[in-house]
């Protein structure tokens, strides 16, 4: 089974100085264009909706021929649009050409709230600056506690999100047909097309299940036909409630004022 990935991915605005630094100072990681970012930056050069949905399609397909396909599409419409995407190297923003883990994460909206705390600090003068890092860190604490109260409530063994997700997938396989064809890997068939499931490496050919760590509609028609019972196995452990509640754990502690 494949063991936990601790390299970490970074998700920048596409900064010129985060460009250069990220190689240099963190040189195993993986950096990630913010896809809202570079869509609006897109939008606002072609003015364009129906370019704008297809450059979203190629950032998020896990499928090579989709991609393809796309961006055939794209300079098809519009020749200038499909060079000004062609420039930006596409293992930094296209699903299917990224090497690290982002579980399917394709833009900073989630880093916004977090953000949005500090970002009208920078200007404050020091002593409002000190009470604003104090707000900031109840803010936070808030945060973490909200989260706390989440985990506690759960009484499955994955977070809501990787539930659901199991829950659709078990729905989507009832559509395949799946053949042993070795002693981990599968041959999956739908009407329009097959994919090959390794239930030891925990891959599927439409990428979906090394991707976001879960099984997808493909691997949950192979693990089907198995004695396997335990589904949570070809589950990545950042999914489980365990793990969520121990991210959230950590208690920030008031600075007290000194006399
Ligand atoms: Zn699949």
């Amino acid at each position: 089974m494949p063991s936990e990935s601790y390299v970490i991915t970074i998700y920048s605005d596409r900064q010129k100085g985060l460009i250069q630094a990220v190689p240099e100072v963190l040189s195993q990681a993986h950096h990630s264009y913010c896809m809202r970012h570079l869509t609006a930056n897109f939008y606002s050069e072609f003015k364009d909706v129906l370019l704008k949905r297809l450059f979203w399609r190629a950032a998020r397909t896990l499928r090579e021929s989709v991609f393809k396909d796309t961006m055939d599409q794209i300079k098809a419409r519009n020749e200038n649009a499909h060079k000004w995407i062609s420039a930006i190297p596409k293992e930094s923003w296209a699903s299917f050409y990224f090497t690290g883990d982002r579980y399917d994460v394709i833009t900073t909206n989630r880093s916004k709230l977090l953000n949005a705390f500090l970002k009208n600090a920078r200007k404050l003068l020091i002593a409002s600056l000190v009470e604003h890092t104090r707000w900031t860190r109840w803010k936070t604490s808030d945060f973490f506690q909200k989260r706390r109260v989440y985990g506690d409530e759960w009484r499955t063994q994955l977070t809501n999100y990787a539930e659901k997700h199991i829950r659709l997938a078990k729905e989507e396989s009832l559509q395949y047909v799946a053949y042993r064809v070795g002693l981990h890997v599968f041959e999956v068939r739908s009407v329009q097309i097959q994919d090959s499931v390794n239930l030891h490496l925990q891959t599927c050919s439409c990428r979906v299940f090394q991707t976001i760590g879960l099984p997808c509609g493909h691997a949950m028609a192979a693990i089907a036909i198995t004695k396997e019972k335990n589904l949570y196995s070809f589950c990545k452990p950042c999914y489980k409630v365990d793990r969520y509640r121990q991210t959230y754990d950590e208690v920030l502690y008031p600075t007290l004022d000194r006399t």
